[in-house]
């Protein structure tokens, strides 16, 4: 009895006080004028650490309802979505539907629809899981991250922002506020493959990739990688060196090439050896999918990445 009661008394979490601002500035001043604050979204991976007590705030700042941070919006060379955008508001937005065909197509996978209401897309990169679902096709848009704090904003490329498991280069004080995806001239065929346990699990093995070729010939690809490393990968070793192969030889040399550019861990979810193995499989299958997109809609949707 008194181990039930000391694993249930585990997962309550520790009091803490909750704020809800009005606007972005009461929040930054918030963040700023109480140690040990936390911000939260949707709270679905912040309310499992506070059971757990992996983390204890004094306090936390509800930014889920801030319009600041709820909003997608496209000025031709951009698009840029706020961090507290829902995943389900994204898989349901014409213009991500249109032109982010890839990271519509990720969200959609991401947990259940009950999640997807909550979860938003800064919590995904913020909580800087290496198994975030979004992260791998963020990587391959080049998408820039949009950091606000009381001292003004600041740019940081989504390649730069995980230093870690759970940790970024995001500094006491700031927010995420957006994410901007810069729209390419060119069109690419995409494709996102993974491996969990079960589609509500997080991936073992996450591969995003966009690719586009002329006459067979590999002309540009971009391949990101999730959970076979401390952080997000993008893989731009594999990318230089396929690049102007055919098809056939790219899907080759790539299955063998990122084994050299991932570091996988064994954890809770899988082994190493075989995050590797997957990874190689993974790779080849992903470079063929996104080559058949681009053979079907590559060249036809407009304002597409
Ligand atoms: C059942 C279940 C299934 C799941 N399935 C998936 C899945 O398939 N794929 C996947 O990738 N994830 C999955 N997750 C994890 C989680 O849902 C996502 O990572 C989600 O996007 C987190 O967003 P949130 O708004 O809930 O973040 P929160 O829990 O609110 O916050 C997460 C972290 O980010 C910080 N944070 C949030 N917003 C900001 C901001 N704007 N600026 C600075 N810091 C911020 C918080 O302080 C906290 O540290 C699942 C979770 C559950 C419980």
């Amino acid at each position: 009895m008194l181990a039930i009661n000391s694993v249930n008394t585990y997962r309550i979490p520790q009091k803490f006080e909750y704020y809800k601002p009005r606007d972005l500035r009461e929040a930054l001043e918030l963040l700023n004028s109480i140690e040990d604050a936390k911000i939260v979204a949707g709270g679905t991976d912040l309310v499992v650490d506070l059971k757990y007590r992996r983390v204890v705030p004094k306090a936390l700042i509800d930014v889920s309802e801030l319009s600041e941070l709820r909003f997608i919006r496209t000025d031709g060379n951009y698009i840029e979505i706020g961090s507290a955008v829902t995943m389900q508001e994204l898989v349901e937005s014409e213009i991500v539907k249109k032109s982010l065909p890839l990271l519509a197509e990720v969200v959609e996978s991401i947990g259940s629809w009950q999640i997807r209401n909550l979860a938003t897309i800064g919590g995904n990169i913020c909580n800087a899981s290496p198994a975030a679902d979004s992260v791998p096709p963020l990587l391959t848009y080049d998408a820039e991250l949009e950091l606000a704090s009381l001292n003004g904003p600041r740019t940081v490329s989504i390649e730069k922002f995980f230093t870690g498991p759970k940790k970024t280069v995001l500094e006491r004080g700031e927010i995420l506020r957006s994410i901007k995806i810069p729209l390419s001239q060119q069109k690419f065929g995409w494709s996102y493959v993974k491996i969990g346990r079960t589609s509500f699990d997080l991936a073992k093995v996450s591969v995003a990739v966009l690719l586009r070729a002329e006459d067979g010939i590999v002309s540009e690809v971009r391949i990101a990688l999730g959970s076979v490393a401390p952080t997000p990968v993008r893989a731009r070793t594999t990318e230089k060196s396929i690049t102007g192969m055919s098809l056939e030889r790219a899907a080759v040399r790539a299955s063998e090439l990122i084994v050299s550019e991932i570091a996988p861990i064994d954890d809770v979810r899988s082994t190493a050896w075989y995050r590797s193995r997957v990874a190689k499989i993974l790779v080849r299958d992903a470079i063929w999918k996104a080559y058949e997109r681009f053979l079907q809609v590559g060249d036809k949707n407009e304002d597409q990445v």
